[in-house]
């Protein structure tokens, strides 16, 4: 659901999609990550009967008896999205208005200090992986809990797996930086390594019963890994989009990366390529089992093709799409 509002920011109205999601399940071919397709523009005074006419949909025409075929993606899959379109349109008793024309997708993680256009300011603040902790010098849990007692200001998480602060007079920035900068915390985004400012990781070993490899603890030594090659490589600077997953049901979205890991054995990870930095296209499964000690042995043939090969200003999530995974095999020899 994307809203369309006025110059003013007023709310319009939304741009629906449906049948996306990301949730599989390794050597079942049936069940696949998917993104989701346009459904159309709905004025804001409908959306309740635009999303109960999709849901009841879903309710009449999903799977009810497969848990695995059951989500509303297979039933559009199935379907095509013309047929589910015009299901909808019955329950809905309208024709739907074809999407309203949108700026391209950016991938944007609100990092730093930013206008919130009433007079205050907010913070975005980097968090690894998602995990509020102190350990060390590193101190963040400390310093948003004296952040927010001192300042008396909300606080929301993003889907990033970071945290932004808001309503905060612009007074107080200089102060708030102070106390993060005590802590160990960096809150100026320019001085974190993209690669880390990008990735992110899902729990998996030991909070997450489902898990088969490790994510959130080995994803930091990862991006590690990847800086120190690609700085071996003369590509010092490089930025992708990298998640890492401990198994296929996708919580940090690895199937959208530029490098997507999903646990796939122990120790071992499939390998998604080709996602772009925006986040608005599928990645391709590239191998089912790469060991994590052989990193850097894997991609380094890869990263010397890119190298010699992109276009200027290419990312390698770019490269990998526009070259193919089959070319890139071939050239890598893996
Ligand atoms: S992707 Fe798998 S291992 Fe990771 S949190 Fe989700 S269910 Fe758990």
């Amino acid at each position: 659901m994307v809203i369309i509002s006025d110059d003013k920011g007023e709310v319009l109205g939304f741009n629906i999609y449906a049948g996306g999601g990301l949730g599989r399940t390794h050597n079942k071919e049936e069940t696949f990550a998917r993104i989701a397709d346009p459904i159309g523009y709905v004025p804001k005074d409908d959306i309740y009967n635009l999303v109960k006419a999709i849901v009841s949909t879903q309710r009449d025409y999903g799977d009810r008896t497969n848990r695995r075929h059951a989500r509303m993606k297979y039933l559009i899959n199935d379907w095509g999205v013309a047929k589910f379109t015009a299901k909808v349109e019955e329950y809905y008793g309208k024709t739907i208005e074809p999407l309203k024309e949108l700026p391209a997708f950016k991938y944007i993680d609100f990092l730093g200090w930013h206008e919130q256009g009433d007079g205050k300011v907010f913070l975005g603040i980097s968090v690894v992986n998602g995990r509020i902790k102190d350990e060390g010098d590193f101190k963040l849990r400390t310093a948003l809990r004296e952040i927010v007692q001192t300042y008396q200001i909300p606080m929301r998480v993003t889907p990033h797996q970071n945290v932004l602060i808001y309503d905060i007079e612009p007074a107080d920035k200089a102060a708030i930086d102070s106390i993060l900068i005590e802590n160990g915390v960096e809150p100026d985004p320019l001085k974190i390594d993209n690669l880390v400012r990008y990735s992110m990781a899902c729990p998996a070993l030991p909070t997450c019963g489902l898990a088969v490899t490790e994510s959130e603890r080995v994803a930091p030594s990862v991006n590690e890994r990847f800086r120190a090659l690609l700085t071996k490589l003369d590509l010092p600077d490089e930025q992708f989009v990298i998640r890492m997953t401990g198994c296929p049901n996708g919580c940090a979205r690895p199937y959208m990366a530029e490098v997507g890991f999903v646990g796939s054995f122990p120790e071992s990870y499939q390998v998604w390529l080709a996602g772009c930095p925006a986040q608005t296209r599928l990645a391709q499964v590239y191998t089912d089992r790469m060991h994590i000690d052989d990193l850097e042995t894997f991609f380094t043939p890869m990263f010397e093709y890119f190298k010699r090969d992109r276009k200027p200003g290419e990312g390698f999530g770019d490269f990998c799409y526009r070259v193919g995974l089959d070319s890139l095999r071939e050239v890598c020899k893996h």
